[in-house]
């Protein structure tokens, strides 16, 4: 069945069933072997890493499960300015960064004159490197100014293809159709594209997950982002069990068969549920990584969900923290922009 969903790149509802729920760990070792391979065929022993700058925990939207939520009157908010977002490139291009990922809530002081000078900034001083952008949903006409800024890959996890679930998951100011009209906008422009979702978020079923697997398939993304939903305490999740280690893994692996050449990181959340699930996610398939590169100061204010990791440290201990990690495994981390090899 396993080397039929490879063969095939796609994968029945009743596959997934059998895939998540089996305790066959002889059938699970295989998919998560395979998966691995595939990334071989592509990438080698090679994993990518991308410099993550969360720059504003501002934000106006109010999603249950996220503790930057608008709502949350607990959250300590800051914003970094333009030079401390430079500085934080200069010290990750020494450290062998080639990526610069923006990250943030949907913060309205960053209009799109700001967005945009950000961005054209770092492209001039750092040519080489690229530019990523994961700064929620906006027009099109925006999505297209961040562009011609300069602006070369875009993350915008669609959190889940199912219209309820979605429902479940946001306030009703915000839309499935209008997240999936940014990737493909996104797409349209140009984009390197990133979508996603969270493993084990309130209401997912397998039903959910076979439609995110869909929606996958029809968007072919050259990114995918997963990791466990964790719960934060000031959300109205707070109570909700955190997704598991291992059906990330199987999802990863998963994916990886169904989207061969797709950019796939093993992410922070993956490493704050298991002390080695970034290694674990890395040997399932992903071949990414996204090392934190955010000032110390504000590292811990950018609390999606509690007890992440690494919120103490340094970027430079981060990044050798993580080639050590993959060196550990087989895996070299390597200095380029890591493009989608599609
Ligand atoms: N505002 C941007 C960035 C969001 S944060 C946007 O809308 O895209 C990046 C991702 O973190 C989200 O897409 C979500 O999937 C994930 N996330 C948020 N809260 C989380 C939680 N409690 N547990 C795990 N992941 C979470």
């Amino acid at each position: 069945m396993i080397d039929g969903i490879a063969d095939r790149q796609d994968i029945t509802l009743e596959e997934l069933r059998i895939l998540l729920e089996t305790a066959d760990e002889k059938s699970i070792g295989y998919l998560k072997k395979l998966a691995s391979d595939k990334a071989h065929e592509t990438y080698g022993n090679q994993v990518f890493i991308r410099g993550l700058i969360e720059f504003t925990n501002y934000c106006k939207n109010d999603c249950l499960y996220c503790g930057i939520r608008h709502s949350n009157k607990n959250a300590d908010r800051y914003r970094l300015t333009d030079e401390q977002i430079m500085s934080c490139c200069e010290s990750g291009y020494e450290l062998g960064f080639r990526t610069f990922v923006l990250q943030g809530g949907e913060d309205p002081y960053y209009t799109d004159d700001r967005v945009c000078a950000i961005v054209a900034a770092i492209k001039e001083k750092y040519p080489d490197c690229a530019v990523t952008l994961s700064i929620g949903e906006k027009s099109k006409e925006s999505y297209q100014r961040f562009f011609d800024a300069g602006a070369d890959r875009y993350l915008l996890r669609h959190e889940t293809a199912n219209e309820e679930h979605y429902r479940r998951l946001h306030p009703k100011e915000m839309s499935l159709a209008n997240r999936k009209r940014c990737l493909w906008d996104l797409k349209e422009i140009g984009y390197q594209v990133g979508c996603g979702f969270m493993v084990g978020s309130p209401g997912q079923t397998i039903e959910t997950l076979y439609e995110d697997l869909k929606f996958i398939k029809d968007l072919k993304p050259h990114m995918v982002g997963i990791g466990p939903f964790i719960s934060q305490k000031d959300t109205p999740f707070a109570d909700e069990p955190s997704g598991t280690m291992e059906r990330t893994l199987r999802l990863l692996s998963i994916i990886r068969l169904i989207h061969p050449k797709v950019l796939l990181p093993a992410t922070t959340a993956l490493g704050t549920i298991h002390p080695k699930g970034r290694e674990l996610g890395i040997q399932s398939g992903a071949n990414v990584v996204m090392p934190n590169l955010s000032p110390v100061n504000v590292r811990d204010k950018y609390k999606l969900y509690d007890n992440k990791i690494c919120t103490g440290d340094e970027a430079a201990e981060c990044r050798y923290c993580m080639e050590n990690r993959m060196k550990s495994i087989g895996y070299q981390v390597v200095v380029s922009r890591g493009d989608f090899a599609g």
